[in-house]
């Protein structure tokens, strides 16, 4: 099996290079990693049309497989693996381990799941694995899951591929998780708030920031990601790229007939 690394952390960061050592262990995983050069964490889908895109060979710490650190996005990563790095295209490409949980509304800002989004419009499955928290961090426990994932995919492939799966995994080791929870995307709210500044020049500067709202006063609706992390379980959420909203669309149809 062929297996495409990629992240939005960065090619040097501790998560990739675990998930990395992980998978090449295996019998039959043949590894390659792309990932951008510095953090490109929140960029979410965005590619780079009007700039020149490099790509050099690094290495990646603690593991032997090819790897490029690329100039651009999480998107544009997987995009030039595929259609230049790599000899043969990847059968599987594989996003994170994310610094910090990708759940509900947060895959529309996530470069994690844009780039394993990415590897679907190319019509390759792809999986964005995120470790649910920021303290304590050990991507040890979330890397071996994934390589187990991994190879369950090789022995028993879904149907309908290309598919998305957006996998959050809970701090902590593999003994404390309470098992698997296929999911769905719950609602997260954040307190958006923005920061006015003055710069040394007398202008204006806006800092945005946000805090997730304390889900013990809010407790997450059951069969969610968030529900899952929240109860220490692995969170498995398949995705597509449907935006259509059906109901709409036909309420729209007869108001929209008489607009021309
Ligand atoms: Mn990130």
């Amino acid at each position: 099996m062929r297996v495409l690394l990629t992240n939005d952390d960065g090619v040097q960061a501790p998560g990739i290079a675990a998930l990395c050592r992980a998978i090449e262990r295996r019998p039959g995983m043949e590894v390659t990693v792309s990932a951008p050069e510095r953090e490109r964490s929140a960029v979410g889908h965005a590619i780079t049309l009007h700039k020149p895109l490099h790509a050099y060979p690094v290495e990646v710490a603690g593991a032997k497989s090819p790897a490029f650190s690329v100039s651009g996005t999480p998107a544009d990563s997987t995009k030039i693996a595929v259609l230049a790095l790599m000899a043969q295209r990847p059968d599987l490409v594989i996003s994170g381990i994310n610094r910090g949980a990708n759940v509900g509304a947060d895959v529309m800002y996530s470069g994690t799941v844009s780039a394993a989004l990415e590897a679907t419009l190319m019509d390759i499955p792809a999986i964005a694995v995120s470790l649910g928290g920021f303290e304590k961090l050990d991507y040890g426990p979330a890397a071996e899951f994934i390589a187990d994932m991994t190879e369950q995919l090789a022995r028993a492939p879904l149907p309908d591929a290309p598919y998305l799966l957006n996998v959050n995994v809970p701090l902590g080791p593999r003994a404390e998780m309470a098992g698997v929870a296929v999911t769905r995307l719950g609602l997260r709210y954040y307190d958006d708030f923005i920061v006015k500044r003055e710069d040394p020049r007398g202008r204006p500067y806006y800092w945005l920031s946000g805090e997730v709202r304390d889900t013990e006063k809010e407790p997450a609706e059951p069969g969610t990601d968030i529900w899952a992390l929240a109860n220490h379980l692995v969170s498995i959420t398949p995705l597509r790229f449907a935006f259509t909203d059906e109901d709409l669309r036909q309420a729209l149809e007869p108001w929209a007939e008489g607009l021309l």
